[in-house]
């Protein structure tokens, strides 16, 4: 048996591999087009004030429908992107779109997924400000989401990147808490205006009593932050009220609205421009 996984570690030319890279390739090509061509969307998901349950800002997620092959995840390609140098372009896509979309909402604020890779690039708050300028959006209405992965391993430059993309207004949120490695003495050094729950926390706490104090504890260590938190995946009634209860103030997830084109948003926030009118006039007779 070894003797046979040896063999087949020598192996040279794996038939099985090459398919692999040359759908790989293929994939970036098509991605590279659909950047330049514009081929890219977006979906906005609802953030929703946990005491109102108001939508108070909107989460832009992208997404590729790839010619021949249907939607891709962005799971897929976000990390093809990453590592062929298209990251860059996307991002810049998925910023102007999103800043220009979120004008038509001046109510809502706007987070926006950043990859390690916009924010390696030392250029990366300077051109954040040319975009916000270009699309004139105040900068604190926008929040950039970062995952910890680059962080910790470049503390340094993180550090300064957070600080001067502050320095504009912009807010910086710590995306995915709770899915992997989180160290609270590097959270407290990047000053973080929130923290948002992983949904792998969310999940499972109605069946499992050391899942919900798991969350509970997690939600607690962003909060002895003095972090404002929002709990991600939230897909049932009973973990909305769970998640409020252990202290978060803004919540996202399917039971209050899947990711959604621009114009189901709009119609969103016109219904409750609507709603807060007959409350006023309620309250006024
Ligand atoms: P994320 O930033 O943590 O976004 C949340 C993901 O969870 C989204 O998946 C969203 O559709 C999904 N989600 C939200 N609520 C629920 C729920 O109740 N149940 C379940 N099962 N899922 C829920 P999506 O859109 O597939 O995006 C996946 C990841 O891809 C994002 O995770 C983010 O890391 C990355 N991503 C998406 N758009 C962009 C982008 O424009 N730029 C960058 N750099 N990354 C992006
Ligand atoms: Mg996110
Ligand atoms: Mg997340
Ligand atoms: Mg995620």
């Amino acid at each position: 048996k070894a003797k046979e996984a040896g063999r087949a570690r020598m192996t040279l030319y794996d038939p099985a591999m090459d398919a692999d890279r040359e759908e790989r390739n293929a994939l970036e090509l098509d991605l590279r087009m659909a950047i330049e061509g514009g081929d890219l969307t977006l979906v906005y998901q609802p953030l929703i004030d946990a005491a109102s349950h108001e939508m108070v800002g909107v989460e832009a997620l992208v997404r590729w429908n790839r010619p021949g092959h249907g939607p891709v995840s962005p799971e897929v390609f976000i990390p093809v992107a990453e590592t062929s140098g298209l990251i860059e372009a996307l991002g810049l896509f998925v910023l102007r779109k999103a800043c220009e979309t979120v004008k038509q909402w001046p109510e809502l604020r706007i987070a926006v997924n950043v990859s390690p890779g916009q924010f390696r690039n030392p250029a990366f708050a300077d051109y954040v400000r040319y975009v916000l300028r270009q699309a004139d959006i105040e900068p604190k209405r926008v929040t950039l989401e970062v995952t910890e992965g680059y962080m910790i391993q470049n503390p340094q430059r993180t550090r300064q990147a957070i600080e001067r993309l502050k320095t504009l207004g912009i807010k910086i949120a710590l995306d995915d808490f709770g899915s992997g490695f989180s160290s609270i003495g590097y959270l407290r050094q990047f000053g973080f205006d929130r923290i948002k729950i992983d949904r792998s926390l969310v999940m499972d706490i109605q069946e499992s009593d050391s899942q919900r104090e798991m969350l509970q504890a997690t939600v607690a260590l962003a909060r002895s932050l003095d972090i404002p938190v929002t709990a991600e995946g939230i897909e049932t009634e009973e973990q909305a009220i769970a998640v409020r209860l252990f202290g978060c103030d803004t919540l996202q997830g399917y039971f209050f609205g899947r990711p959604m084109p621009a114009e189901k948003i709009t119609e969103l926030v016109l219904e409750a421009r609507g709603r807060k009118m007959n409350n006023r006039r309620t309250n006024a007779a």
